[in-house]
């Protein structure tokens, strides 16, 4: 009786499943060393106006695994989110983007660029997160209108009334909100207009194939519309070619961010893009004024 039970529990784990519970658990393993070995670095994204002015930056999250070289936040943070490991990576993330911040205040290139961070739904439903939030941004003496936390519509749903009610308290601190990957989820308009929310962000499925796709196209131009209607700054991601940019500019969308402009760039590099563009501005202003 054991013996056949036993038989049969054995044969849930066919090989196939058992080499990806194996593969999940290496990472797991590994991910929990990630941190204390420092092995996460944050990339920043730029993010430009219809000038091709800086507007400020996306953080990203890149881990750099000894052995196995890049692995893709698209791999990890889901595992992180059910390992509940998000909530001490989300927090190195939060101090890292806070202590950069400060950093970029220190520079006229870079002063008034604002910083938007990715906080996973779990970390934000944590009950200490606005106590936390605060107290990194109070500590690093940032200016909080230029943090901008960037949710998904899925973790605000979650539990609409709390997160409602933390993004209010943090808003009130002059913290900005983006909401990440829109037109992907499920937001009701009757949500969305009581939301304390700063900007909505198109995701890049809609923007991929906008110059081939009628129905990316006429949602696209729907989420800007919207946007506008509801007082929200629209900014779209995944933005590679000129023409999505044409298209984009063309329907009233005022901030871009993807490959077009730039990679993610590790800070060095992506401070010498800053330089470089500030120094390029000076140059036209003082031909602009001299002639
Ligand atoms: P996301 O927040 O929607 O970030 C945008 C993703 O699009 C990034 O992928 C970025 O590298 C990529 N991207 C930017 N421009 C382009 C483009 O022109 N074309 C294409 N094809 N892709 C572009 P990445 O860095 O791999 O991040 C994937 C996701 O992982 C993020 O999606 C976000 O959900 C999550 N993530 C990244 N960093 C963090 C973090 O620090 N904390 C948390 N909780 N999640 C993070
Ligand atoms: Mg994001
Ligand atoms: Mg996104
Ligand atoms: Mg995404």
């Amino acid at each position: 009786e054991a013996k056949t039970a036993g038989r049969n529990t054995v044969r849930f784990f066919d090989p196939a499943m058992q080499a990806i519970l194996l593969v999940r658990m290496l990472l797991e393993s590994n991910l929990r060393l990630a941190l204390s070995q420092n092995q996460f670095q944050l990339y920043y994204q730029v993010q430009v106006n219809a000038d091709g002015k800086f507007l400020g930056a996306e953080a990203l999250i890149r881990w750099w695994h000894p052995d196995r070289g890049f692995i893709s936040p698209a791999e990890f943070i889901p595992l992180a989110e059910e390992t509940g490991l998000i909530i001490p990576i989300g927090q190195w993330v939060l101090e890292t983007a806070c202590a950069q911040l400060k950093q970029w205040e220190k520079s006229a290139a870079t002063a008034n660029l604002s910083l938007a961070v990715n906080v996973s739904a779990k970390q934000f439903q944590l009950t200490s997160f606005v106590e936390t939030l605060s107290e990194i941004v109070a500590r690093h003496q940032i200016n909080p209108a230029l943090l901008k936390i960037e949710l998904t519509e899925s973790a605000i749903l979650d539990n609409i009334d709390a997160t409602t009610e933390k993004m209010r308290e943090l808003k009130k601190l002059g913290i900005a909100f983006s909401m990440d990957d829109f037109g992907t989820g499920y937001s009701s308009l009757a949500y969305l207009q009581r939301l304390p929310l700063n900007q909505l962000k198109i995701d890049q499925s809609f923007v991929r194939d906008l110059s081939h796709d009628e129905n990316d196209a006429t949602i696209v131009r729907a989420i800007i519309a919207l946007g506008i209607n509801l007082g929200l700054n629209v900014i779209a991601e995944g933005v590679e070619t000129s023409a999505q940019r044409a298209f984009l500019i063309k329907h009233s969308c005022t901030a871009f961010q993807g490959y077009l402009f730039s990679k993610p760039l590790p800070m060095e590099e992506f401070m010498s893009l800053l330089e470089q563009e500030h120094s390029a501005h000076t140059e036209q202003a003082q031909i602009g004024f001299t002639g």
